[in-house]
């Protein structure tokens, strides 16, 4: 049965979806079986029939490297399999491995896998070729440079956008995970090409413990990051509040050329790693406002650990860059009994108390304004972009060829895919990316 009501926008938007990506993603120990029961959702509603769903390329070594370590890489490189019995050495532990980051088998599979799925879909707003573009096996924004933290062993978010500064001087990364993006944050805390936005619940005790309102980034980078330490329970009131009074300041003094979010989903109410009370409609209140500024945009997932609340906003988030509505009832699939008691697409808040007052909002809103004013400058400084006009001259080339390549490649595979007979209904065909 349809279940699209109507089609409003005319953005060209790709997903990057197939099998090997929803396989890679649901081994991932924190998240098993994730992916499949968010993929299965937005195909149940049809919503890839409305997609470029495009097929990702793994990342390579080198591409790895652009963020991580070699020492790091090698280490993921050497791990081929792991046994339910394994327990972890001291060498597994100097890279991470532990408790909330178990060794898994074939890890460099894994990891590939994930971050080629980010780095292609940024390369899809490299090349014009999309205006949006989501992934939502991606989103791991604990990683470290040197190892894997917090359920996170790759960073794909900065490797997509170290991709997107190939051609997008100005990179805004905003980041509504319930924890703090520390990831992506530490490796921008020295940079002005990227600024990083994070609002996330920030108590004693609660992970990974940074994020403060005073912590705004390094030298030449202070003031380029920007974070809202938020209270427990948040509601989708106190998010809409200060998203409204942050998000517009940031994007008009930075001026991004570009915007990656990290929807993570353990905002939502119910997530047993959360501790905060949003549904979906607080996450597309955010949407509505960057879809509002019209600028090429990267949409990643992230946390999120009730994976039917997690399907449903990731779906509805679809949905919302679509420019449809979803029919509250959700359809039957093979996940459909995940989905109960009510079988709807709706997030239900829980009854408890948002510990937000309004007068601590407005106090961290007005130290927030005041650092923007301070330290943002309307221009990089002359020899930054002295500088960075050199590099791009070279990336400009660089990218000059391969976007070239990549348009008529997916020309080329859009009328294979027309030629095809019998297309299936509810699934979209999948176009290969070369790069
Ligand atoms: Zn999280």
């Amino acid at each position: 049965m349809m279940r699209i009501h109507e089609i409003m926008n005319s953005k060209r938007i790709i997903y990057v979806s197939d099998d090997n990506l929803l396989f890679q993603c649901n081994r991932l120990p924190a998240v098993s079986g994730r992916a499949s029961m968010v993929h299965e959702l937005i195909i149940s509603y049809g919503l890839t029939k409305y997609l470029n769903v495009l097929r990702p390329i793994c990342a390579t070594y080198d591409d790895l490297r652009k963020f991580h370590s070699d020492l790091y890489i090698d280490y993921v490189m050497s791990i081929k399999e792991i046994d339910d019995d394994y327990m972890t050495n001291e060498e597994d532990e100097e890279y991470g491995m532990g408790y909330d980051c178990p060794p898994v088998s074939d890890m460099f599979q894994l990891v590939s896998t994930v971050a080629g799925g980010s780095i292609t879909a940024a390369k899809c707003l490299v090349s014009g070729s999309a205006d949006i573009a989501i992934n939502w096996c991606g989103g791991w924004h604990h990683a470290q440079r040197f190892g894997a933290d917090g359920f996170c062993y790759v960073n794909d978010i900065v490797l997509a956008i170290e991709t997107l500064r190939q051609k997008f001087n100005r990179v805004l990364y905003i980041d509504l995970d319930v924890h703090h993006g520390n990831g992506v944050q530490d490796a921008y805390n020295l940079s002005k090409s990227v600024f990083t936005l994070s609002f996330h619940k920030f108590e004693p005790g609660f992970y990974p413990g940074t994020g403060g309102l005073e912590d705004i980034g390094v030298l030449t980078g202070k003031g380029y990051s920007c974070n809202f330490p938020l209270q427990a329970w948040y509601s989708d009131g106190t998010i809409e509040y200060v998203f409204r009074q942050i998000f517009p300041e940031v994007f008009t003094k930075f001026k991004p050329d570009v915007t990656v979010v990290q929807c993570g989903a353990d905002g939502l109410a119910h997530d047993p790693n959360g501790g905060a009370n949003l549904t979906a409609h607080g996450y597309s209140l955010c949407l509505t406002r960057i879809l509002d500024m019209q600028k090429p945009l990267l949409l990643l997932g992230g946390g999120g650990y009730k994976f039917s609340n997690t399907a449903r906003l990731w779906t509805t988030i679809t949905a919302q860059v679509l420019g449809v509505s979803l029919d509250e009832n959700i359809p039957e699939h093979e996940y459909w009994t995940e989905y109960g008691p009510d079988y709807t697409i709706t997030v239900e808040p829980m009854l408890i108390k948002d510990s937000n007052k309004r007068m601590y909002l407005d106090q961290c809103i007005s130290v927030i304004k005041e650092n923007l004013n301070k330290y943002i400058d309307v221009e990089p400084p002359v020899q930054e972009k002295a500088q960075k006009q050199d590099t791009n001259k070279e990336r400009h080339k660089h990218n000059c060829d391969r976007v070239c390549e990549t348009e008529s490649i997916i020309k080329i595979f859009k009328n294979n895919v027309h030629k095809k007979e019998n297309a299936v209904s509810t699934h979209s065909d999948v176009y290969d990316f070369v790069d």
